[in-house]
């Protein structure tokens, strides 16, 4: 894409609400000592030269922002408002304390109005000194754009929950969704690479499986594709990325691609 920056994906987590491992759980996904089957939950970094931002802030994001040495944070993107995608927000504030600015928020009403509910001392009238600081702005379908990042919202469908996924030049992020209709689709055409969420094998009420999102990669024609928000249930990363077609892969937790 004509002038497009150069970015770096990285995959931060690509596990489902729960992680994986799943507290309790001694299944052989869970107890297995491969990297590539413990999945935090579902979020990435893009960075281009001059801007770095994150799609939600999940329940580990604290932890991400460690493991990927992510010093400096320009934004925040919100797809929608359950907890494994909005809950690390407050951890904020260390961002806050360094670059003495608010956090820039990018959300759509719905999930602006969760925040508001979830982190109601962030928006109150008395601030405790230290909570964490943020401006929101709000989207909706309109294209936007984040330091020089240029970014295009694609609404998806999550059972009946709008969500937002969302095209970077020729990436195309897209988690938490069961349903795109056809309007929303010729958005994602002409990407180069596509992230699909893929619960696991068998078909859920409000996650693609992995048959559902290979069938969808193929009639987006999109040549690369990755899959994440991963169950426990889908089994073992080495037996089930065999199983894919050429060009489909599942992601794995500090992947990083450049776009
Ligand atoms: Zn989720
Ligand atoms: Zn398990
Ligand atoms: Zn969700």
């Amino acid at each position: 894409m004509v002038g497009y920056p150069d970015l770096k994906i990285t995959f931060l987590g690509t596990g489902t609400s729960s992680g994986v491992p799943m507290i309790g759980c001694s299944c052989d996904v869970c107890i297995s000592t491969d990297k590539k089957n413990k999945r935090l939950r579902s979020s990435i970094l893009v960075q281009s030269k001059t801007t770095a931002l994150v799609v939600d802030t999940t329940p580990d994001f604290r932890y991400q922002m460690l493991r990927a040495k992510v010093t400096d944070l320009d934004a925040i993107v919100f797809t929608h408002p359950h907890k494994d995608h909005v809950a690390g927000l407050d951890d904020v504030r260390a961002y806050n304390y360094f670059s003495q600015k608010p956090m820039e928020v990018f959300a759509n009403a719905l999930t602006e109005d969760a925040l508001r509910r979830e982190f109601i001392y962030v928006f109150s009238e008395n601030k405790y000194p230290g909570i964490p600081k943020i401006n929101l702005n709000t989207i909706a379908t309109e294209p936007f754009i984040v330091g020089d990042i240029p970014i295009i919202p694609i609404e998806v469908y999550h059972l009946n929950m709008p969500v937002l996924g969302f095209r970077f030049g020729k990436f195309t992020y897209i988690t938490d969704a069961n349903r795109i209709d056809e309007d929303e689709r010729k958005k994602i055409m002409g990407s180069e690479t596509i992230v699909l969420n893929a619960l696991r094998k068998e078909k859920h009420i409000s996650h693609f499986s992995i048959d559902e999102a290979v069938a969808l990669v193929n009639e987006l024609k999109v040549p690369t594709a990755y899959f994440t928000h991963m169950s426990h249930q889908i089994g073992k990363h080495s037996e089930i990325n065999k199983e894919l077609p050429e060009g489909i892969e599942l992601a794995w937790d500090g992947l990083t691609l450049n776009c």
